[in-house]
């Protein structure tokens, strides 16, 4: 089979990915191979070969946005069929003896694996996946539509219930890339008013068609005190704008899994009054379940780009220099 692998971190520009022949991986106990039909691509990807995260495992193969169907079960996997189609997200394996997996936040075990960091991922023709940290997609999607759900939604809900929003409240979301236009259209089906904050016409072209109240520019004063906000830019230039958006008691959270330097923190304008910063680490298989079945009942609907498989680096460029609004998907 063929895998793209992280050959030399480094600027998307200059290649850091590599295209190898490789055999297809043997399941282990509870495991099954996945066939890969799409993959998304994540900002993650993103740093991983760009090099902002550090390898985990040299030539790791990225991509854990994996739709696929279930193509071998290893000795003792029973929970899917041959041929049934499954995800394979981020969240790859915890340890369920740590401290944090004992009492329910395994997005913050001690000995996590991750998908495309410690076990290789999808951009490539088969991964294999731990069955009990797979999901079910919601029928309604085809493949391409289901993979961004599988993180960039996956994450996103679980920064919108981290900024803590009273019902009917008003979010603020800073960046508009494929993570927060799911976000948007659950906060929006709730009934939250939401207010978006990004660069690039084609990511505010989007907001406003999925109903925002508000579109306006990366660093604009917020046309209203915000309830709760969420940064997913990269941009820690964006932490004291969106905390001084917040009003009294409001929480920001940070989706990202990296984030450029936060410049220094003025205490009287920016956290007093009870406003909160916090981040949002991974995430956990019930916060998993939870939004596909809101994915479903609410009908959100990803926009995606597609990739033929071979073009993975092109997609990656193309996210880097935010030439899509959406999410971008490989098939195989
Ligand atoms: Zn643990
Ligand atoms: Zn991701």
């Amino acid at each position: 089979m063929q895998a793209w692998v992280v050959d030399t971190p480094g600027p998307v520009d200059d290649g850091p990915l590599l295209r190898l022949e490789r055999e297809p991986p043997e399941p282990g106990p509870g495991q099954v191979r996945v066939r890969v039909t799409c993959c998304g691509v994540c900002r993650t990807d993103l740093h991983l070969a760009e090099g902002d995260l550090a390898p985990r495992r040299p030539r790791v193969t990225p991509g854990h946005e994996v739709v696929g169907v279930v193509e071998v079960r290893g000795p003792g996997a029973g929970r899917f069929a041959v041929g049934e189609r499954i995800g394979v997200p981020w969240l790859a394996r915890t340890d369920g003896s740590c401290r944090f997996c004992r009492r329910g936040d395994e997005n913050v075990c001690t000995h996590p694996e991750f998908t495309g960091w410690d076990l290789d991922g999808g951009y490539a023709d088969a991964c294999l996946v731990d069955e009990r940290f797979a999901y079910r997609l919601p029928e309604k999607l085809d493949d391409e539509r289901a993979a961004p759900l599988l993180c960039a939604g996956i994450i996103g809900y679980r920064a919108l219930r981290a900024a803590n929003l009273p019902p009917g409240g008003r979010l603020g979301i800073y960046g508009f890339g494929g993570s927060a236009h799911l976000t948007a259209q659950v906060a929006l089906a709730q009934g939250t008013r939401v207010h978006v904050f990004t660069r690039g016409e084609q990511n505010r072209r989007l907001a406003t068609e999925l109903g925002a109240d508000s579109v306006g520019g990366a660093d604009d004063p917020s046309p209203v005190p915000l309830d709760g906000a969420i940064l997913f830019a990269p941009a820690g230039e964006l932490v004291p704008v969106a905390l001084r958006a917040l009003d009294r008691g409001g929480t920001l959270a940070v989706a990202g899994i990296w984030l450029s330097d936060i410049p220094s923190l003025r205490y009287a304008d920016e956290l007093f009054e009870e406003r909160r910063l916090r981040s949002v680490t991974a995430n956990t298989r019930r916060d998993g379940e939870e939004f596909l079945f809101l994915a479903d009942r609410l009908g959100v609907r990803p926009t995606t780009v597609g990739y033929p498989m071979a073009e993975a680096p092109r997609a990656l460029a193309d996210l880097a220099h935010g030439r899509f609004a959406g999410a971008a998907v490989l098939h195989t």
